[in-house]
């Protein structure tokens, strides 16, 4: 995938997309691919057409949080003789990830460069067709990948994901000011706070905020950005990403209702 670099870089396959959605965290683990793909999924059960870049090149985490572990991407040639990924569809969303480009038991060992090109052929050289909201799930952090997301494409909006916890907080102030930095100026959508409580199935009304209270709403005053709302640990949503059936999809789910509020906030 990183073969060929288109120079210059052509975009012509971002002309039909409406609206390009950053999905960012400070640390890893936080939640950031749960969030990215269970707000694609709420935007597509809305009617938007939806798409999924998984840029996420260390831990690529939507195959398996869609299914699609062993899948592999096609190519078409354009009459004008250029080739493009074929985004794999499913639940209604076109997805790419970097993960379906490589072996899952083997390590990335890519230097800045090579991550930053194959990531720009995700947006570049793939088939996105129309779509309404192209939601990209960032790596973890500030690097390459964000300068190089940021610096070449359209980017309506960011979203931030964090997790209560004083050691998530003070990275994602980082990542939150990265994109209030002049040079990249991208809006913040706002900060959606992921495992804020825990509710014990057997004491339904009690929620326990394990990893300390109001810390995602606090981090949005600051940074004079809207707060989006509260995701409780659910061992639901857990095991909706390890089973590659997110738990957005599943209308009896409370949880659908979460998401498909915050993708209201977030469209
Ligand atoms: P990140 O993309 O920030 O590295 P992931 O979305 O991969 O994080 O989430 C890390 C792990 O935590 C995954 O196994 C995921 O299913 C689980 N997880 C995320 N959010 C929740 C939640 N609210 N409740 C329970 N498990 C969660």
């Amino acid at each position: 995938i990183t073969s060929r670099v288109t120079k210059p870089m052509d975009t012509t396959q971002l002309n039909n997309i409406k609206n390009i959605i950053l999905v960012s965290s400070g640390k890893g683990g936080v939640g950031k691919s749960t969030v990215a793909s269970n707000l694609a999924i709420a935007l597509a059960k809305d009617g938007a057409k939806t798409g999924l870049i998984d840029a996420d090149i260390y831990g690529p985490s939507v195959p398996t949080m869609f299914g699609l572990v062993s899948a592999k991407p096609s190519a078409r040639e354009t009459a004008d003789g250029k080739t493009l990924i074929l985004p794999i569809e499913k639940y209604g969303i076109k997805l790419l990830s970097l993960g379906f480009f490589a072996d899952p038991d083997q390590p990335v060992p890519w230097r800045g460069p090579m991550a930053s090109n194959a990531v720009k052929q995700l947006f570049n050289d793939a088939d996105w067709g129309e779509l309404d909201y192209l939601i990209v799930d960032l790596p973890p952090g500030t690097g390459d990948i964000h300068i190089t997301i940021t610096q070449s494409f359209p980017i309506a909006g960011a979203v931030i994901v964090t997790t209560p916890q004083q050691v998530a907080l003070a990275d994602t102030r980082k990542g939150l000011a990265m994109f209030q930095m002049p040079s990249i100026n991208i809006p913040v959508l706002g900060v959606i706070e992921n495992m804020s409580y825990f509710t014990p199935a057997e004491l339904p009304e009690n929620k326990y905020y394990i990893f300390g209270k109001d810390g995602g709403k606090a981090l949005a005053s600051t940074f004079n950005v809207p707060f989006l709302g509260e995701i409780p640990i659910v061992q639901s949503i857990g095991e909706g990403g390890d089973s590659g059936t997110p738990i957005a999809l599943n209308a009896e789910s409370p949880l659908s209702a979460v998401f498909a509020e915050l993708a209201g906030k977030v469209a």
